[in-house]
């Protein structure tokens, strides 16, 4: 299983709307997989089908090994995520691998009830608060074409610019491969079409 090269801040895909996912298959639990792997290997907790310039509706959430994991940690693959019912709101910390280096206060729902396919597609759902509850909002947040950057009211977004356009240099220090510059590019992945 190969781990895929993350997407960063300037590229399209991460703009664009991915697309709903209408039946399970081998290539979409392998591609789950490779979703896993890439995430472990950036050492992050959360990674959608855009970072690694796929427009397809799959993210990939693992907590467990981190201080905020519950026992019952593990990771998750999920298809098709949808948020149905939320609750109450607070203020935290993001950071996302496709923004290396940057990270700022989001206010999100505090409780979120998210249906989703799991890779077998079958229909499942889940309640989260926690880190749980605010990775799934940032990943499904992915899906849509939105970052957590975009959640920052205007003056910080300025002042954000000139990081921005250093990730868009690859002057950034990450211990994981990156596609950045260009105009910008899809990936080849099989899970493409
Ligand atoms: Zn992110």
């Amino acid at each position: 299983v190969p781990v895929l090269p993350i997407y960063t801040c300037d590229q399209p895909v991460l703009r664009k709307k991915a697309k709903p996912i209408r039946q399970g298959s081998d290539a979409l639990a392998a591609f789950a997989g490779d979703m896993l792997k890439t995430m472990h290997n950036a050492n992050g907790i959360g990674l959608a089908a855009n970072q690694v310039g796929v427009l397809q509706r799959v993210i990939v959430v693992d907590l467990s090994g981190t201080e905020y994991a519950p026992a019952d940690a593990r990771p998750l693959a999920l298809i098709n995520p949808a948020i149905i019912a939320t609750d109450g709101e607070w203020s935290l910390e993001e950071g996302c691998l496709s923004i290396p280096e940057i990270r700022d206060d989001v206010v999100r729902p505090e409780w979120i009830r998210v249906k989703y396919h799991d890779v077998d597609f079958k229909e499942q759902e889940l309640e989260a608060k926690g880190m749980l509850g605010r990775v799934l909002q940032h990943e499904i947040d992915h899906l849509d074409g939105v970052l957590f950057i975009d959640h920052l009211n205007i003056v910080k977004r300025k002042l954000l610019r000139g990081r921005l356009n250093k990730i868009r240099r690859g002057e950034v220090e990450v211990t994981y491969p990156i596609v950045n510059g260009g105009a910008g590019a899809v990936s080849d992945h099989p899970l493409v079409r």
